[in-house]
């Protein structure tokens, strides 16, 4: 009662361990190896984690692979990866529902001994023609009522492979007239000669989601089995499960899932837009997942932080991106060392900075936290700043360059515009500009108002930035235009590529490593494409939220 903003489920444990304080909270993650994770399972790995860790319990990770047609040694080995760099902790609980196949299959034959599930000759077709609608009850299949010895000998022979793919089903015998369409003698096991990445081809018959899910739970003495709000009318079908076969019961509790706007998150559209070509790959900056995320330089912490902040609701609703950037913001503005970097260069000549003469600067490396120190920046004759930082017809608010104005050049000193050269086109091609070292000097005076980075341009490193933005222009793209896809809501200038003049240091980025180049935004060592010497960054934030501005 004393702990602030207690979730639903938090409240939910608070009152069961009340009543009892032997209580475990033991939860798991539980992916199945089809693609690589998103931001949302972030959000399921953070609760389940991070409620097992706040009341000393356990969390296991297990993967749900119990579909072999889809699921990939990659896709385990990336998610493993992936819940670990999160801060997911699972010890030596590292399971496979595929490891329960055996115990399953028990299962299966008791419920079968019991009269609670049978082997059924309907096609898929048929079964949906059975099976009812939501206001009309369903039609017993003709197997229903097979015998115990017949369905026993079936099932075996199903196992046994003598049967073709999808000719015969191993269904649960509940109710076909239950309100509840979960309810309607659900299959448990389908026919699928098929290779599994883990148990190979000893199998031939498959056990579905809720035949597995609820019983893998229940092994592993999972006590609160939190998943997504769809699974809300599973629950009764998860409970009897869990009762026919009088084994531990553990809790299962839905919530929402994270919906962010600018974003898909399932993992079908998010494999469309890898395997059309729409983005660079899985860890494309701009998706996503987390490897993407990874690599648009978020951090662990950033990503917890923001799990936290959205919290844990029961209904449905789309977060607004600023939450994610925001996150990530605020803790690169405490980690992220600062440099200068211009994207979009300006060369400016210092008239009275001699040729050969270049003065030699001490710059903090982070302005808030001087225990950071500084480092040595050179300054020669001709500088960079950015394009957009002068203005030839400037209004009188403007507190950068314009022509005749002062401006501070940070860590530097002060310039004043004496002369605007234009090259052919009359485009601003060069200032010429008068340099006083001191920084707090007057002109006119007044005291200079505006500071801009700058770059040398004798030792500048010519480097790949890229500029990424919201891979979609509306804030839901799962809702496609008539008669279009979601693809139709793509942003075309999702990435701009600039070859852009950073401050030399840089050249020994390490990838990975993340700074502020100051008044541009967050950007981070590519992993990828960086190479020693040679980095290319990626934009992961700007400084603002200039979404849409
Ligand atoms: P998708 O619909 O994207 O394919 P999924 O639910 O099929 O996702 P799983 O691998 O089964 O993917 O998910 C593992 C766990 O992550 C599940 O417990 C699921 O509820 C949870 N999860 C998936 N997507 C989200 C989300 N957007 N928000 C919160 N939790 C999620
Ligand atoms: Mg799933
Ligand atoms: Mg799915």
């Amino acid at each position: 009662t004393s702990r602030p903003s207690r979730n639903f489920i938090q409240q939910i444990i608070d009152a069961d361990r009340a009543k009892n304080p032997q209580v475990v909270v033991h939860t798991r993650f539980p992916p199945e190896p089809n693609g690589y994770l998103h931001i949302g399972h972030a959000k399921s790995i953070c609760l389940n984690f991070g409620l097992a860790n706040e009341y000393e319990g356990k969390f296991n990770l297990r993967f749900d692979d119990t579909n072999p047609a889809k699921e990939e040694q990659e896709y385990v080995d990336s998610i493993i990866d992936d819940v670990r760099w999160l801060g997911g902790d699972w010890e030596d609980r590292l399971f496979f529902a595929s490891d329960y196949f055996d115990q399953l299959y028990d299962w299966a034959v008791k419920l079968v001994k019991n009269g609670k599930a049978y082997v059924c000759d309907l096609t898929a077709e048929e079964m949906r023609e059975h099976r009812g609608t939501l206001t009309e009850p369903g039609k017993d299949s003709p197997y229903r009522t097979r015998g115990v010895e017949e369905n026993l000998d079936l099932l075996e022979r199903m196992k046994a492979g003598e049967f073709p793919d999808g000719s015969r089903t191993l269904r649960a015998k509940i109710d076909m007239a239950s309100p509840n369409l979960n309810l309607r003698d659900p299959v448990m096991y389908r026919v699928k000669h098929a290779h599994h990445h883990r148990t190979g081809d000893n199998w031939c018959i498959y056990p579905s989601y809720d035949y597995t899910h609820g019983q893998s739970d229940s092994i592993e003495g999972i006590t609160y089995s939190i998943c997504t709000l769809e699974f809300e009318n599973h629950r009764p079908l998860y409970d009897w499960f869990i009762q026919q076969l009088e084994i531990h019961p553990p809790r299962q509790i839905e919530f929402a899932r994270l919906n962010l706007s600018y974003s898909v998150m399932s993992k079908r559209k998010l494999l469309q837009l890898v395997q059309e070509g729409h983005v660079a790959g899985w860890d494309d900056p701009r998706m996503l997942t987390i490897r993407g995320l990874r690599r648009r330089g978020y951090t662990p912490e950033a990503m917890r932080a923001f799990c936290e902040r959205i919290g844990v609701a029961k209904f449905n609703s789309t977060i607004d991106m600023a939450w994610l950037e925001d996150a990530i913001r605020e803790d690169l503005n405490e980690r992220a060392m600062r440099r200068m970097a211009v994207m979009r260069p300006l060369r400016v000549v210092l008239t009275n900075v001699q040729p050969g003469e270049p003065l030699e600067l001490e710059v903090p490396n982070h302005p808030q936290k001087l225990e950071e120190g500084k480092r040595k920046v050179k300054m020669g004759r001709e500088i960079f700043i950015e394009q957009e930082d002068f203005m030839e017809d400037a209004p009188k608010k403007f507190f950068r360059l314009k022509p005749g104005g002062a401006v501070r050049l940070r860590g530097a000193g002060i310039a004043i515009c004496e002369e605007v050269v234009k090259d052919k086109e009359g485009k601003v091609a060069e200032l010429k500009c008068s340099f006083n070292p001191d920084t707090t000097a007057q002109v006119d005076g007044k005291k200079v108002k505006g500071t801009i980075h700058w770059v040398d341009a004798d030792s500048a490193l010519d480097c790949e930035v890229r500029l990424y933005d919201h891979l979609f222009t509306v804030e839901i793209p799962d809702v496609a235009p008539e008669g279009g896809s979601f693809l139709d809501n793509l942003n075309p200038s999702s990435l701009e590529t600039t070859i852009a003049k950073l401050e030399p240091s840089l050249a020994d980025a390490t990838s990975g490593e993340s700074f502020q180049f100051e008044r541009v935004g967050y950007f981070v060592a590519d992993s990828v494409d960086s190479k020693p010497g040679k980095p290319i960054f990626n934009r992961t934030v700007t400084l603002r939220d200039t979404w849409g501005k």
